[in-house]
């Protein structure tokens, strides 16, 4: 008797096993379509057995195989068992979520209308030249080529505008050139048109398969089939680009590593980094991380010798050079409407010189709310326990938290005053009084409020890119990647917001989020400027800043890490839940704490609600689990998980989270 275990979308952890049948031939890696629960769905064979725990007369046959695609690689299962290991999730769940919709559904795949554009992949693709590289370049380049064909992880840290990308292009060419594909990831869809384009420059007639969430369905399973077969000699996308199947995979990139969205915060909650530096090793090919901020783990990686370093330490357009950072001490140039004396200075004389500026305002840990000065009442959600945003344009407020909208209010609800204003200061609010300072200019507010629509941010970025807008008002939308050649100057407004958070990883991203955006200014002959509002102008974070000393700055931050005790020198896990009621929930943590003994070298924490609590009528606590060995800690979590379930009230919602990024 041979038992076909397939992995089903189900969220239990175990394989279910179906009859196998010679009329209908099916292996690991095939999918498909077996009865279950009264009803039929779409599982991958995982592995063939010679008996079941299941009576051969419970047994059903399979119904039969799909053979629209490819099988799955035996790799590509194997990546899919170390990520459900790896983050405690089902092995089913983790495949369903790893395949495109329509490869998981019974309905067929889509066909191709038409003759591809592209044509097919036999022969090496054409590589355009692009720019000689210099001798940094070089040697990054000869380092990574050397190291073709095996694992290793390199970490290519290059300030801003050194040329990062130009070294990816011509590793891919070297890679694509023997036959081989690549795997580039980016860490925001806003970010894959503009390396799309420059990889097709580079590329005119290679084939390019794009692969992000935004992709309506039938050009996502369009895109995966052609990476599946082999059709595609570069994959470009965003983190779940990394659970494509690709075979031949000779090289793998990350860019911009440190960046956070690269962490899935829900299902499968994986690092796109990680998860691609795991994927290199399966494929023996080495893989890429490129930064000019590197993440602290990244960069103790390296001095551990796990990774190689090389470095970019030169913009690479002759001339250019790293901008001139300048702090603005608040108490002694007192910000009126949100703007300092230095800063309005800074804006007009780069109107003058008819070149673009940049207003940036730090969104994170920050957010316009609106209190009656009166009486100390501010607007709060019925829902969180958090303070409404208020969104001036569309005359509401509304929860960041759970989306609840309510109207603004004429008057404070608790003393009647008239007089109520929003506190702190949005880049509606900043756009306005730049408009009453600067009324001849053209002005141009970018973040997520006007960028919604598909297309509209890329469209707007091209136009910045030709020159459009004298001062551009944004948030981190537009600190990542984009490259203007006429913007010399970056005012960053409230940076203090991040210095003052609870969370021990603000000061790294608040480095990594002022170093890149400054590092959109004076990327051509102009010499750029930034100049960074803030009350601590002492702060050692700034110091670095203005002397682009990032080394320095990793160094003093690991040095905290390590005296606190968090990572990277200890791994952790969260558990969260949820409940109605906040007992509810700390009940299930105080349990969970309980479940199963801390073996040596694992410590579980109390657990702790959230900064903010109440979440869109649920209230969040957490409980972090750590160990300075990860093989411990997963051991732990192994035994923890299996043994979880059955302890969850109903109405409670839990999840476990491991190598956490996020405490709101
Ligand atoms: P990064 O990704 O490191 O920010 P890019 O790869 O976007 O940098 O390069 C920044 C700019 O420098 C681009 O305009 C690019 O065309 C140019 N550039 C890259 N390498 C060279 C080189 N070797 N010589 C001259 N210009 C270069
Ligand atoms: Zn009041
Ligand atoms: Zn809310």
């Amino acid at each position: 008797m041979r038992v076909l275990r397939v992995a089903l979308d189900v969220p239990v952890a175990k394989l279910f096993d179906y009859l196998a049948d010679d009329r209908r031939p099916a292996g690991p890696g095939d999918r498909v379509v077996v009865p279950f629960g009264g009803r039929q769905r779409v599982g991958v064979v995982i592995e063939i057995g010679e008996s079941s725990s299941v009576s051969i007369a419970r047994l059903k046959p399979i119904v039969r195989v799909l053979d629209d695609a490819p099988p799955l690689s035996a790799d590509w299962l194997e990546q899919m068992r170390f990520l459900a290991s790896y983050y405690q999730r089902p092995l089913g769940e983790t495949v369903a979520g790893a395949l495109p919709p329509r490869l998981r559904s019974l309905k067929p795949l889509p066909k191709r209308r038409g003759a591809s554009a592209n044509p097919a992949a036999s022969g090496a693709p054409r590589y355009v030249a692009g720019h000689e590289p210099n001798a940094g370049q070089a040697l990054a380049i000869a380092r990574i080529c050397a190291g073709l064909g095996s694992f290793r992880t390199f970490l290519l840290h290059g300030i801003t505008g050194s040329g990062k990308t130009e070294v990816y292009l011509r590793l891919i060419a070297k890679v694509i050139e023997g036959g081989q594909r690549a795997l580039a990831l980016v860490p925001e869809i806003g970010l894959t048109p503009q390396l799309e384009a420059r990889f097709r420059q580079a590329f005119p007639d290679a084939r390019i398969a794009v692969l992000h969430s935004a992709l309506q369905d039938t050009a996502r399973t369009h895109a995966w089939l052609d990476a599946v077969r082999g059709k595609a000699q570069i994959v470009l996308g965003t983190r779940l680009a990394v659970l494509t199947p690709m075979p031949r995979l000779g090289l793998v990139v990350v860019d911009e590593e440190h960046d956070a969205s690269y962490k899935q915060q829900e299902g499968l909650r994986y690092s796109g980094r990680d998860a691609a530096i795991a994927r290199a090793k399966l494929a023996g090919c080495p893989v890429v991380l490129g930064t000019a901020t590197p993440s602290l783990e990244s960069w103790f990686n390296c001095r551990a010798g796990r990774y190689e370093l090389l470095a970019l330490a030169e913009r690479a357009v002759p001339g250019a050079k790293l901008p001139v950072v300048g702090i603005v001490d608040l108490r002694t140039d007192p910000a009126d409407h949100g703007l300092a004396k230095p800063v309005v200075e800074a804006i007009a004389s780069c109107l003058a010189r008819g070149e673009q500026s940049l207003v940036f305002i730090n969104r994170r840990g920050y957010a316009p709310v609106l209190a009656c000065e009166a009486c100390g009442w501010a607007a709060g959600c019925d829902r969180c326990s958090a303070r409404l945003v208020v969104h001036a344009a569309d005359g509401c407020l509304r929860c960041h938290h759970c989306g609840a909208e309510q109207a603004i209010p004429r008057g404070c609800p608790t003393c009647g005053n008239v007089d109520l204003r929003p506190l702190g200061r949005g880049t509606q609010r900043v756009e306005e009084t730049l408009a009453g300072l600067f009324p001849a200019a053209r002005i141009l507010r970018i973040d997520r409020d006007n960028s919604r629509r598909r297309g509209v941010l890329a469209r707007t970025l091209e136009g910045v890119g030709r020159g459009e807008g004298d001062i551009l008002v944004g948030t981190q939308l537009l600190a990542k990647g984009h490259d203007f050649p006429n913007l010399t100057l970056v005012c960053v407004l409230n940076a203090d917001s991040a210095l003052l958070s609870t969370d021990y990883r603000s000061a790294e991203r608040l480095f990594a989020t002022l170093a890149q955006v400054g590092g959109r200014s004076g990327r051509r002959e102009q010499p750029g400027e930034v100049l960074v509002q803030t009350r601590y102008p002492g702060h050692p974070m700034f110091q670095a800043l203005m002397h682009h000393d990032y080394a320095g700055f990793a160094q003093s931050q690991l040095a905290e890490r390590e005296s606190a005790g968090f990572p990277p020198y200890v791994h952790e896990a969260a558990l969260r839940a949820e409940a109605i009621r906040l007992a509810t929930t700390m009940a299930f943590l105080n349990a969970a704490a309980q479940l199963v003994p801390a073996p040596e070298g694992v410590r579980i924490y109390d657990p702790v609600p959230h900064v903010i609590t109440r979440r869109a009528g649920y209230e969040r606590a957490q409980l972090i689990v750590q160990s300075a060995s990860r093989p411990a800690l997963q051991e732990f979590l192994r035994a923890w998980s299996a043994a979880l379930p059955a302890s969850a009230p109903s109405g409670l919602r839990w999840h476990l989270d491991v190598d956490p990024i996020e405490f709101d």
